[in-house]
């Protein structure tokens, strides 16, 4: 008996003509929506990393082939790369013009996790129908403790409110875990904490929030204490804590902007994140590639103490406004008026060093007035990836894109198909030139959008194209975990 390559021989077919006339009447007879054609496909998820000819249809990935595709409209996706939009777990700015700014750093959802909002419901009717990428928020701690402390609404505890200043009575902590648990009813995708913002929210408080999330299998994500290395009070009892109450509840943790918290002591934080995550913690972190922070001069990050316990002086402090550096004087005056002040914080191995940690996802912090808001994904591409080669492409596309859907999809079964390129997945989607990307903003001009991203889809419609922002467009849609109690 003829074997089937010997039969179709015989026949005058190869075996690769019979797959091709397989795959070509049914790729050619469906027309999609939109083709992105002949770029070079990279998901991090299943490794793909090759030229295809990608269909989208009803906002949906379709077709990934590599026979050509038919579209009513093909964009030419030639040397570039199409990827996963980016996930930022971490952003703060949310107006119209901060996800302009996002969308053209390749960002297609932005979620504010560690902040939070003590109302879900009002914050995802404020967005709704109305914005550019998806948004998702977790249930805050630090507004849930300042709305029951009787502090006014503001975005972060000041050093003389009651929420920085009070240990919560029972009763207080009952209320505080209320709020969080009707946020976690109402499809909060996590709880945030920010334990340096609330100093007098004692270790039984954090516990006890935990459990809450725990309940509803919501990751915690933390801003951690900090006081430096010395001391009883320092970094490594502000790690203990978070791994602690994580393994005594279950909740999984997240450990935000860690480079930003544990400064020149991150590698030896890294060294507990990791030890703990072998032995099935389910714990990881996160850092922006910058070597300065931000913050409120207000806060009690600034408390009595902050030049030991950081190890900076005044001279590491920056104000955004005038560039000038600050001395004991102006430190004095600006905390008594308040606002944004850059912290000059970080030696650069420490960025290279935590970017490259296979712990570690790329969260922005974005916060208007610091170039991270702008340029943290076209950063860690061009900069981090392509200049310096501390980690590859894809393993940047894993920790801008997959890693954060992974961080929290068992609590939101809907980001299961966001961070991947996949038949079945969301086609929110951005192409990049691997060899141009950039970041533009800087300490001085931190609004200056990324370059070499020349199109970012979000479910299937473009928010950037041929490099131009499309105003007037609103596929944004709400990344939230399912509802399970009455508003
Ligand atoms: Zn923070």
């Amino acid at each position: 008996m003829p074997s089937l390559p010997a039969l179709l021989r015989s026949l005058g077919l190869s075996l690769f003509a019979l797959v091709l006339a397989g795959l070509a009447p049914q790729a050619g007879a469906q027309e999609f929506d939109l083709v992105l054609r002949g770029g070079r496909v990279m998901d991090p998820e299943s490794g793909l990393d090759a030229v295809r000819h990608v269909g989208i249809q009803g906002g949906v990935i379709r077709a990934i082939s590599e026979q050509p595709l038919n579209g009513r409209t093909i964009v030419e996706a030639g040397g570039l790369v199409v990827a996963p939009g980016f996930i930022d777990l971490h952003q703060h700015a949310q107006l119209p013009e901060d996800y302009r700014l996002k969308a053209q750093d390749g960002v297609t959802t932005v979620a504010e996790l560690e902040v939070g909002s003590a109302d879900v419901d009002a914050w995802y009717a404020a967005r709704e129908g109305k914005t550019t990428i998806n948004y998702a928020v977790s249930v805050g701690h630090i507004p849930s403790r300042m709305a029951v402390m009787g502090d006014r609404p503001e975005f972060l505890p000041g050093a003389k409110s009651g929420a920085a200043t009070r240990i919560a009575t029972d009763e207080e902590m009952a209320k505080i875990a209320a709020l969080i648990e009707k946020g976690l009813q109402r499809g909060a995708v996590a709880v945030g904490f920010g334990l340096q913002y609330t100093p007098t929210a004692t270790q039984r408080e954090t516990v006890e929030m935990f459990r809450v999330a725990a309940k509803y299998n919501a990751p915690c994500h933390l801003h951690m204490r900090a006081k430096g290395g010395t001391g009883l009070q320092n970094v490594y009892s502000a790690v203990l804590e978070i791994i602690a109450a994580s393994t005594i509840t279950g909740a999984p943790a997240h450990i935000c902007h860690v480079q930003s918290t544990a400064l020149r002591l991150t590698p030896r934080v890294m060294q507990l994140i990791s030890e703990a995550h072998a032995r099935r913690v389910d714990i990881t972190a996160e850092c922006y590639p910058y070597t300065a922070g931000m913050t409120d001069i207000k806060s009690a990050i600034f408390d009595p103490g902050w030049r030991e316990n950081g190890e900076m002086d005044y001279k590491d402090l920056q104000w955004p406004s005038t560039g000038e550096r600050l001395t004991a004087e102006t430190f004095e005056k600006y905390r008594q008026t308040g606002g944004l002040v850059i912290i000059h914080s970080n030696p650069e191995e420490v960025i290279r060093d935590i970017v490259a940690h296979p712990l570690t996802m790329i969260g922005s912090d974005g916060l208007r007035g610091h170039p991270r808001h702008a340029g943290t994904s076209a950063r860690i591409l061009g900069h981090y990836a392509r200049e310096l080669k501390v980690i590859s492409l894809m393993q940047a596309l894993d920790k801008l894109a997959l890693m954060p859907a992974k961080r929290l999809e068992n609590r939101v079964p809907m980001l299961r198909n966001k961070g991947r390129v996949r038949v079945g997945a969301d086609a929110d989607l951005v192409l990049f030139n691997p060899d141009t990307v950039t970041d533009r903003a800087t300490y001085t001009q931190p609004d200056l959008p990324s370059e070499g991203i020349p199109h970012v889809l979000v479910g299937g419609v473009f928010v950037v194209r041929d490099g131009k922002f499309q105003p007037g467009v609103s596929p944004g849609k709400a990344v939230r975990a399912p509802i399970q109690g009455p508003r």
